[in-house]
């Protein structure tokens, strides 16, 4: 189902308020990684809302590394996600990593978000195709392209036909970045499958200082549209301190991105 070969047009997905996915126009998804408070959500949807973006992103249910580590607000979150969200009339994109949050969060999400960690965890892409939601899903960390695509077929064979591909780095060998950007993802996914492909800038690279260059990358590659983190104050985050944009450093990515002509 996700195969070019069964259809040849690209698949655009029309979330709220018109927006569309994979159409004429890139789509620049913003947000923190994890939403923490209200405060820290309305202010990051302030900023967002100022710059013309439409679609936030706030992690509630966080998938870390460690048990000891932020594990997020889970509901709560949701709820100031939404709330936040409406209050500047932006949608949004969270992450469900339990099957039995999926219908629970469709009041919340303009865009359930499956996380890297759980690309290959079929019970919950099967709980997400069992839904009208769009979907967006994260390539996993060692994942091939071919089990990328049979992830997205997984959840495109219970009938939820919106589902948005990311790639957000893989694993290499190299420590500069925190994972490795892979670029030839793109074109070839773009090739393989008619679903809308972003590129995730901040998890794949990890570093504020090559956000542009890569977020430009894949807009040439042909992503249809970026994804980056954006908290009020990245060293006091609760999860991503290291590589999430303050909101003048966003203005200055998102102008730059802009500037470059390859955003749509
Ligand atoms: C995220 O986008 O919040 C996230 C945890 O990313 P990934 O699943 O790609 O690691
Ligand atoms: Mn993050």
């Amino acid at each position: 189902l996700v195969s070019r070969k069964t259809r040849k047009e690209d698949t655009v997905i029309e979330l709220p308020q018109g927006v569309l996915v994979g159409g004429a126009a890139s789509l620049m998804v913003a947000g923190p990684c994890s939403v923490e408070s209200e405060e820290q959500t309305r202010t990051v949807a302030a900023a967002l809302a100022k710059a013309g973006i439409k679609v936030m992103r706030g992690g509630a249910f966080k998938p870390r590394t460690s048990p000891y580590d932020f594990q997020g607000l889970g509901m709560d979150g949701l709820r100031i996600l939404r709330e936040a969200a409406d209050e500047y009339g932006l949608l949004t994109i969270s992450e469900i990593v339990d099957p039995a949050h999926i219908e629970p969060a469709l009041d919340y999400v303009d865009v359930i978000q499956i996380g890297a960690r759980n690309m290959q965890n079929f019970e919950l892409l099967k709980a997400a195709g069992e839904v009208r939601k769009p979907v967006l899903l994260k390539r996993g960390l060692a994942a091939t392209l071919e089990e990328f695509i049979h992830a997205a077929e997984y959840i495109m064979s219970r009938g939820n036909t919106e589902v948005m591909l990311i790639e957000r780095g893989i694993r290499t060998y190299e420590k500069w970045t925190r994972n490795t950007l892979d670029i030839s993802a793109v074109p070839i996914l773009k090739q393989e499958t008619h679903l809308p492909v972003l590129v995730d800038v901040t998890h794949s690279t990890g570093r504020k200082d090559i956000l542009v260059p890569c977020a430009k990358a894949g807009l040439a590659a042909g992503a249809d549209g970026i994804m980056v983190e954006v908290h009020p104050d990245p060293a006091t985050a609760l999860s991503d301190a290291a590589q999430q944009l303050n909101i003048e450093e966003f203005n200055q990515f998102y102008n730059d991105v802009k500037a470059s002509g390859l955003f749509r």
